[in-house]
């Protein structure tokens, strides 16, 4: 821990540095306090998984529970029904913990949300316990859909990050726990989804195919215009798509064929060009065939207001990475070496990127397992609900509480987290 104590709780008498370690101890025993209780919360979430805005199990069970701990509870912020704030103290600054908890078609929590939950909401109650002494405001913000559905990118649309100072999170990430504490590039990608329609004309395929305008012809050029667009694109670019429809009788010309796809980069600006040029090669293979191509916008789902968002890729902040990275052990976080060799341009995505843009953001990817365990399968579904994973979310909690008290505390470790977003505000 490197904070200062605020004048507000100055004490003459106590040296400082009896008081710095006063306030954290009573941060890791808040948290270790309510330990079986969230590993419940952590164990029910899992066992009812629950898709995009529909967490109504976890969101309920989530807010009951901070509001059993104490903290002031708005339930459907933003206008979004399964979202939530939870505060606790009051003024400047705010540092607010991201929760989320919604679970993927088929499998379940195989991303381990449920994790997520347990550490952040540990995480607030943690940080809340310094706040007699420290000053500020702690919040638990519960952000449902990051699924595909920019259940973030709702809620910074209708204001609620506004007077947030800094937001801290995490997430499960196979068997490393590693924090980088001099992030040269964003830690997510970019991305959008389109759903590419083409519509033909129907005719039968035998006996009279030049009366018919084959859509799903359309589509397999729009496919190999994409491999070949890909020869001219940045590396860190992705674009990988499946088809849904493709006719359904051989001896039918199809008429309809649609695809949907998912377009990524490093870096958001680039994107938008990348996107204009996949629009470029869909006209083109309509035009080739005589189809009508239509865009739908299909990932993250338009908002209500009708905005189709991308998830922007995830602005890194090298001083709260530091700040974690020097409580971890005190937190009982066992932290790991980057694996050597060649970098790699791949990534995932979260609508967090949006926030990391918009406020100082920083997340700790954690272990779930000993072994290598690939995200969205089942075999990450079991490991989130192992006593080793949670044990893990448990130590991330602890020290995304430090990072938190830390912030709270010295006003001029906060300007070092502005001054490093700002510096980076072209990534
Ligand atoms: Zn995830």
């Amino acid at each position: 821990m490197t904070f200062t104590v605020s004048s507000q709780g100055e004490n003459p008498l106590r040296p400082r540095q009896e008081r710095t370690t006063t306030v954290a101890n009573r941060v890791l025993s808040a948290i270790d306090r309510a330990r079986d209780e969230r590993v419940g919360l952590s164990l029910d979430i899992h066992a009812h998984p629950e898709l995009n805005f529909e967490e109504r199990h976890a969101a309920a069970v989530l807010t009951d529970a901070l509001e059993r701990w104490g903290f002031d509870v708005e339930r459907g912020v933003g206008g979004t029904e399964t979202a939530f704030r939870a505060t606790a103290g009051s003024g400047s600054p705010t540092v607010a913990f991201l929760a989320e908890y919604d679970a993927l078609p088929d499998i379940g929590h195989g991303c381990g949300h449920n994790l997520i939950a347990l550490s952040n909401v540990g995480a607030g109650l943690g940080a809340r316990a310094a706040l007699p002494e420290l000053g500020g405001r702690v919040e638990v913000i519960g952000t449902p859909a990051e699924e595909g559905g920019g259940g973030k990118i709702r809620l910074i649309e209708a204001g609620v990050f506004e007077h947030v100072d800094v937001a801290l999170s995490s997430h499960p990430s196979s068997h490393l726990t590693i924090i980088n504490t001099d992030p040269k590039e964003p830690w997510g990608l970019a991305m959008i989804g389109f759903r590419y329609a083409f519509h033909g004309r129907a005719a039968h395929a035998a006996m009279n195919p030049h009366e018919g305008v084959n859509a799903l012809n359309a589509l397999l050029r729009f496919f190999s215009g994409i491999d070949t667009l890909r020869q001219h694109l940045r590396d860190d670019v992705r674009i990988h798509g499946v088809i849904t429809d493709g006719g359904k009788a051989p001896n039918v010309v199809p008429d309809f064929a649609a695809g949907n796809f998912m377009l990524r980069s490093r870096d958001r600006r680039y994107l938008e060009e990348v996107v204009e040029k996949v629009r470029s090669v869909a006209e083109g293979s309509a035009l080739e065939t005589g189809a009508r191509l239509e865009v739908i916008p299909y990932y993250p789902f338009p908002t209500p207001k009708g905005t189709h968002a991308m998830y922007e890729e995830s602005r890194p902040n090298a001083v709260l990475a530091r700040v974690a990275h020097d409580n971890a052990a005190r937190a009982g976080l066992v932290l790991h070496e980057p694996p050597r060799g060649p970098r790699q341009s791949g990534g995932a995505s979260s609508d967090l990127g949006n926030v990391s843009q918009l406020v100082p953001t920083f997340a700790v990817g954690f272990a779930v397992a000993e072994k290598p365990t690939p995200g969205h399968s089942p075999a990450m579904r079991d490991a989130a609900a192992t006593p080793l994973a949670h044990a893990n979310a448990i130590a991330v909690a602890k020290t995304l509480a430090l990072v938190g008290t830390d912030v709270l505390a010295d006003p001029s470790l906060l300007e070092q987290v502005r001054s490093d977003f700002h510096s980076r505000s072209g990534s």
